[in-house]
């Protein structure tokens, strides 16, 4: 294996061509640990007032909107396929979240979520790959225009099975992940509004200038 760790610049989604960065317009994002804080281990984010935003997230969400991209969420949330609450209470989160977010200027287009316990099954449970195809087909944007933004190895899979492209965000588990795949296995970005940043300013900057 060539993953030995060589000093030099850590791999980020400018190595992209800018034909392919110039061609993104739909990020498809993980909830927990991108947008929003995890619970405790072996717990749910059941009520809205848990929900707690990441730094860096409101930010990245709305530099993303004005730069045109479309917005979907796509999250695990077995607590309640395991009866640890109820859809009714993440419905009422993501109200929270949606309303928050819409606020700071980063509406969201599309909230897909799995209820499902692992044990179900499922075809959208990630890293199977449902609730990304769902919010690609939902989109109308080719999985190739896509993006996927998570932070877990899991996330990851789903995309690839997908066929989207992913980054990594090192907010949530995004660090241990980076660490347990090799930190040149895919570009990786601090937290949302650095990823946000990079993706406005390289379409910014291969667009010819105005006379
Ligand atoms: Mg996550
Ligand atoms: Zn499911």
């Amino acid at each position: 294996m060539c993953s030995a760790i060589l000093p030099g610049p850590i791999p980020t989604f400018e190595r992209w061509s800018p034909e392919k960065r110039m061609s993104v317009r739909h990020v498809i994002l993980d909830r927990d640990g991108v947008l929003n804080h995890d619970a405790p281990p072996g717990s749910y984010v059941r009520e809205p007032a848990e929900f707690r935003w990441l730094p860096g997230a409101l930010e990245g969400l709305a530099l993303l909107r004005r730069a045109g991209l479309r917005l979907s969420v796509a999250t695990n949330q077995a607590g309640v396929g395991r009866g640890l609450m109820s859809l009714e209470q993440l419905h009422a989160v993501h109200e929270r979240m949606q309303a928050q977010a819409a606020a700071h200027g980063g509406a969201l287009d599309a909230v897909l979520y799995c209820p499902h316990a692992p044990e179900e099954q499922c075809a959208c449970r990630k890293p199977a790959p449902g609730l990304i195809q769902t919010a690609v087909a939902r989109s109308g944007i080719a999985a190739s225009d896509t993006i996927l933004v998570g932070d877990d190895q899991r996330d990851l899979e789903a995309a690839r099975l997908a066929g989207v492209p992913a980054v990594l965000v090192r907010t949530g588990k995004g660090r241990r992940t980076e660490e347990l795949m090799g930190h040149a296995a895919v570009p990786a970005y601090d937290d949302l509004s650095q990823l946000a940043r990079a993706i406005v300013a390289s379409a910014v900057d291969e667009r010819p200038r105005g006379k």
